[in-house]
């Protein structure tokens, strides 16, 4: 396992755990809480606070509810669905979005060798995949909202830090950054945003439309 230096806030995993957020951002938070057992144990703290508030709610159901719910549950017999260990690149969150590994990705080129692949999540926030050539720069951008980025495979620097696989950097409205692949293995990325991102240069801003960035 590698090291993972860069984790989920704790104002993310408690709407994580709410059941808060946007698809987009909830699918690279369980994927990121899939390699990161500091992350899962720290959730595990906030849906604890979460079940002790359910724990003090009362609903009255209807009086034939509990033998109507266990009638179907012995009607149906249950499918276990093992989790499977992870053999590609994509842990199994990731996986289940695209019916596969690296290669049942549909790259589409945005330029200069990087190439995206936009995942079918809610509007709300749009999740892509990155691939970043090795030594390659995205173009230098800000946020209007929030932006996730999750490192799947080699690294990416900006002037906040250097991510490697597993680690989390979540960017807000405060940030400008160009952020590089480091030489040596291409860097691919998941990432997500909650609304455009704001490009400096002109070229990505006459593109931003096309490619939903
Ligand atoms: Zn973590």
């Amino acid at each position: 396992m590698t090291l993972i230096r860069h984790h989920v806030s704790d104002a993310l995993l408690m709407a994580y755990s709410a059941g808060q957020l946007p698809e987009a951002f909830s699918l690279v938070l369980a994927t990121h809480l899939s390699l990161c057992d500091d992350c899962r144990a720290r959730l595990g703290a906030f849906d604890a606070v979460g079940g002790t508030m359910l724990g003090d709610c009362r609903a009255d159901l209807a009086e034939d509810s509990l033998a109507a719910c266990m009638a179907r549950i012995d009607a149906q017999a249950p499918e276990r669905k093992r989790p499977a260990p992870r053999r590609g690149l994509f842990p199994q969150p990731l996986q289940d979005y695209i019916g596969g590994d690296l290669a049942a990705v549909k790259w589409r080129p945005l330029g200069m060798g990087v190439r995206q692949a936009i995942l079918p999540t809610g509007r709300d926030a749009t999740a892509r995949l990155l691939y970043i050539p090795a030594g390659q720069a995205v173009p230098d951008h800000g946020h209007r909202g929030t932006e996730l980025t999750l490192v799947l495979q080699g690294a990416f620097s900006d002037a906040t830090d250097r991510f490697g696989p597993g680690d989390l950097e979540i960017a807000g409205e405060e940030l400008e950054h160009t952020p590089v692949a480091e030489p040596g293995a291409d860097c691919i990325c998941l990432a997500a945003t909650d609304a455009p991102l704001r490009f400096n240069s002109l070229i990505p801003r006459l593109l931003q439309p096309i490619f939903r960035i």
